[in-house]
């Protein structure tokens, strides 16, 4: 099996950007893994800490091991937005393949003195494991707001993110870019969509040199999406997207199965809502195209 950092350099070798969808139970993990098997598609599954605190950081790795060796497929794990380096540890002890280090809400050179030491840190630990930072202001909470944060004045710049790539060692950088963690209620009725700077990230790629990440994918404009994978995105996340699906889809198996009271009678309902979205998310990544599948 190839690493992640080699299906990432196929990739972008392609024109195309891996997905990677959160997860906080079995029923989305079941729909992730079954759309990007549908699609051939490597595939990212991420827990923040929150997540992790409700799936168990041990647990979730061995589930995702076991998926990866039963089936030889390219599914990889992330420890999505990590605010402390013991977090981080137990994520590189458990053998996840990536890790966002996020210390986006300090101050910027602080942000880099902890980043660089995390990097030194974790991969004393896990040598293969990629290591993300990130810079600038994207909010918090991939859920539904009602106002909309000044995604204006937390947006990096190439020059920062030159200077924080060099100094920290990072594998992977998030920057700000127009994006923006969870959607507004206009973006779940389809009304509004967000809107990337693609420019600034092909200035941020030029300058970084390494794999981008763009955060908080959820209600962002299609064309949106295939521009930015064309200026230097590597990986999408995509979370409030599939917690939206996924309410719906478990309101569905009950109010179709009023009685009901096995898990695995209702749960599909909800396991096809998610599939749904992540088939078509996947299918955009990929530019309509097969998905290279490493050397
Ligand atoms: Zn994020």
């Amino acid at each position: 099996m190839n690493s992640l950092r080699e299906f990432l350099v196929q990739a972008q070798e392609h024109g195309q950007a891996i997905g990677h969808f959160n997860i906080s139970e079995l029923a989305t993990l079941k729909a992730v893994f079954g759309a990007a098997q549908e699609l051939k598609a490597p595939v990212m599954v991420g827990l923040s800490e929150g997540e992790r605190e409700f799936v168990g950081t041990r647990e979730i790795a061995a589930f995702v091991r076991a998926l990866r060796e039963e089936f030889d497929y390219p599914i990889f794990l992330n420890a999505d937005h990590t605010h402390s380096l013991a977090k981080g540890v137990e994520a590189a002890k458990a053998g996840f393949d990536a890790i966002v280090f996020d210390l986006s809400a300090l101050p910027f050179e602080e942000n880099i003195r902890q980043t660089k030491q995390a990097v030194e840190e974790l991969k004393a630990i896990h040598p293969g494991m990629l290591v993300e930072g990130e810079i600038g202001d994207i909010g918090t909470g991939s859920e539904i707001h009602d106002t909309a944060p000044d995604l204006e004045k937390g947006l990096s710049t190439p020059e920062e993110a030159k200077h924080f790539v060099e100094s920290t060692g990072v594998d992977i950088l998030a920057p700000a870019v127009g994006n923006m963690h969870g959607m507004l209620r206009s973006m779940v009725d389809g009304e509004t969509k967000k809107h990337l700077h693609i420019d600034r990230i092909a200035a941020i790629k030029q300058a970084a040199r390494v794999f981008l990440t763009l955060h908080g994918g959820s209600g962002t404009e299609d064309e949106g999406f295939r521009r930015a994978i064309a200026a230097g995105i590597n990986i999408v996340h995509i979370n409030t997207e599939l917690r939206v699906a996924w309410r719906r889809g478990i309101e569905q198996g009950l109010a179709a199965h009023p009685e009901e009271v096995v898990p695995y009678k209702i749960l599909p309902a909800a396991v096809d809502a998610v599939k749904h979205v992540v088939l078509d998310r996947l299918t955009l990544f990929s530019g309509g195209r097969k998905f290279a599948q490493g050397a």
